[in-house]
């Protein structure tokens, strides 16, 4: 029997045994194991008593950088990327849907709303009418400068002119994803799908899963239909939610076309911030994308207006010196071209407050004329004073409420909208650079937007956000899938918000009182059928 051996001894032994084994089989695993003996070593033995002759016990074998053994997984509550503090999402369960509610209910209570909608429309069309009926038809353009005096409400406004032209079918608008920060059970992350089936399509950021849900929404065809037939991706900022889908969109589409016999795919317009670029290039590496970079700060409105104040002297001057200026004309011409065959006017980008290099966006239809539109008018002379404005869809990206996208979404007819928290959560909002509800609602009325729809949502809300007396007549909640027909569904798209209220009770009923997460839990909610039309006009500030 051999005397026990000293813990010192015992690893002395280990690490002359791991580094002959380093030195003959030259294994950077073992070399990794030769050092964590030897760090352990140093301390004060926590080795075993082995006998001189018997071999060295194997060292475990020890990755550098990474814990094997001890795995601590994140608290339930912390899961969530919004969720800093330890506030817990409210548990889902059935009981959370009011399956009490019987369908005739439910279409009383949108029918109940639409109706309340249908009169307050008649009554502001009625009144816009007997104001400037007359100015409307002979001087269309002396209208926005005289419509000032009145502080914009949240009241219901007539139906744009810019809507009464189109027909069902000539522009929808589709929501991949609505929610924040990570693809959740029933919210995916960013993804707005702008199509003008007769003309093309593009998207307005483009989270993670895009392509998936694209196909969900329309099937395997439609999204192949749809992707041959994309003309632009504009992305608001390089958060992992609005701009990780980019890749897959540009590869399926290149794949298709080549797959119809496509050799050389025309490369895809692709509007976003400088770092998407960087992003892109590495991207590429790997797979073939096939795409026209263009920055969002090269769409922006001075360069719109510079281009085309100076349209004629550039043109000369790009023909005479194909390298000065060349890629500013170059970019901002892509994109005309891409609008062009979209039937659009502009692609304006706007900086906004969320992190560097953020931005809105406002997708302006062309102006048409008016014998386009109403075929039985035969007036040659009012012709050129005819013509109908362009829809304009602004949106927002992530940001906080800030002027220059209020001036961006002036007179939209649509605004999508960021609404990541809830009224209550201001501070939350202010510390990640997102919008409250009510921040959101308060940017379409003040911008004098005839639809405000909200989205990205933070997951905290899976199925319906937190909607109070703030939510002004002409707002609307977006889910994920949801088409928006501008010429069917844009007017009548707030009714549809009591409805879904009904639908989903009220968490702190269901859960009582502590389920809803909020800093101001026990502050009082509105929830279910709302007051929303009625007698209480919604407060603005
Ligand atoms: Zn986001
Ligand atoms: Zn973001």
């Amino acid at each position: 029997m051999f005397p026990p051996r000293s813990a010192k001894a015992a690893w002395t032994q280990r690490i002359a045994w791991a580094t002959d084994r380093a030195k003959v089989a030259d294994d950077n695993w073992v070399r990794a194991a030769a050092a964590a003996a030897a760090n352990n070593g140093s301390g004060d033995g926590a080795g075993t008593t082995t006998s001189s002759s018997s071999p060295p016990p194997p060292t475990p074998i020890v990755h550098p950088g990474v814990n094997n053994t001890k795995y601590v997984l994140m608290p339930v509550d912390k899961q969530r990327v919004d969720a800093t503090d330890a506030r817990a999402p409210p548990a889902m369960s059935g009981s959370y849907i009011n399956y009490d509610l019987a369908p005739h209910a439910l279409k009383k209570i949108v029918a109940d709303a639409e109706a309340t909608r249908s009169a307050a429309a008649a009554k502001a069309e009625a009144e816009a009418e007997a104001s400037s009926a007359l100015e409307l038809e002979l001087e269309p353009e002396a209208k926005p400068a005289e419509a000032k005096p009145k502080p914009p409400t949240g009241a219901e406004l007539p139906t744009p002119r810019a809507l009464r032209g189109l027909r069902e079918g000539d522009v929808e608008l589709s929501f991949l994803g609505t929610g924040s920060s990570a693809p959740a059970k029933y919210r995916n992350v960013s993804g707005i799908f702008l199509d003008v089936p007769s003309r093309g399509c593009m998207f307005l950021d483009a989270g993670e899963g895009t392509f998936g849900q694209l196909n969900r929404l329309y099937g395997a065809a439609g999204a192949d239909a749809r992707l041959r037939r994309l003309k632009m991706i504009w992305i608001s900022h390089v958060h992992a939610d609005h701009h990780v889908g980019v890749p897959t969109l540009l590869a399926e589409r290149r794949a298709r076309m080549i797959a119809s016999g496509i050799e050389n795919p025309p490369p895809l317009v692709v509007v976003g911030p400088p770092a998407l670029r960087r992003y892109l290039l590495a991207y590429e590496q790997v797979q073939p994308l096939c795409y026209h970079f263009v920055a969002c700060h090269e769409v922006r409105e001075d360069r719109w207006a510079a281009a085309a104040a100076n349209a004629d002297a550039d043109a000369a001057d790009a023909r005479r010196f194909p390298s000065l200026g060349f890629y500013e004309e170059r970019s901002l011409n892509l994109v005309r071209a891409a609008c062009e065959e979209m039937g659009l006017a502009r692609v304006v980008s706007a900086p906004v407050v969320h992190c560097a290099q953020s931005y809105a966006v406002s997708v302006e239809a062309k102006p048409r004329e008016k014998e386009l539109v109403v075929e039985s008018e035969n007036a040659p002379a009012e012709k050129a004073a005819d013509v109908v404005p362009g829809w304009k869809l602004v949106y927002s990206g992530d940001t906080r409420p800030c002027e220059s996208l209020t001036r961006l979404a002036t007179d939209a007819t649509v605004l999508v909208h960021e609404a990541t928290f809830e009224n209550d959560m201001d501070e939350d909002a202010i510390k990640k650079r997102h919008s409250t509800t009510r921040d959101a609602v308060r940017t379409g009325v003040e911008a004098r937007a005839y639809r405000t729809i909200l989205t990205h949502f933070s997951q905290r809300y899976p199925k319906i956000p937190v909607l109070d007396e703030s939510v002004s007549e002409r707002t609307a909640v977006a889910f994920d899938m949801m088409r928006v027909d501008f010429a069917r569904d844009l007017p009548r798209l707030p009714s549809l918000v009591p409805a879904v209220q009904a639908v989903f009770l009220d968490p702190e009923e269901v859960f009582g009182g502590g389920g809803n997460n909020t800093a101001a839990a026990n502050k009082k909610k509105k929830w279910g059928p709302p007051p929303r039309g009625g007698s209480k006009s919604p407060p603005r500030r």
